[in-house]
């Protein structure tokens, strides 16, 4: 989808600090990071959310559960916190589904 940031990372038409990259995945820093690791990892097949990869691709959700643990261990972090935020009330600004990999600090729940 040529209107997609995300999509224009895969392609390379956007700049990005580029983590992992095979086949079916991206993995680059956020821009914006909330923590000392954060990454976003994403399919290169555009899917809109995590509930609409989840029900056209299950396979591949699960395999991006599984990029996201790669991402996380080559960051030398055991323990992280994934987050997909699912919809604009949920606080999703880009609707190419992303799981961000956030690590390196405290990070306990609920926050505060
Ligand atoms: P969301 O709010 O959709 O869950 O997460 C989108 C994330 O994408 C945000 O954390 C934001 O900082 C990040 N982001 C937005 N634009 C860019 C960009 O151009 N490059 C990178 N690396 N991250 C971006
Ligand atoms: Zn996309």
């Amino acid at each position: 989808m040529s209107d997609c940031l995300f999509c224009r990372i895969v392609a390379g038409e956007i700049p990005a600090d580029m983590v992992l990259r095979t086949d079916d995945f991206v993995a680059f820093r956020d821009i914006s990071p909330q923590a000392p690791v954060h990454v976003l990892v994403i399919p290169v097949a555009h899917h809109a959310n995590a509930g609409s990869l989840a029900d056209a691709d299950p396979l591949l959700a699960g395999h991006l559960l599984a990029a996201a643990k790669e991402v996380a261990a080559s960051e030398g972090l055991t323990d992280y916190r994934l987050v997909f935020n699912t919809g604009a009330e949920a606080g999703q600004s880009v609707f190419h589904v992303h799981a961000h990999v956030l690590g390196g600090r405290s990070l306990t729940w609920p926050p505060g």
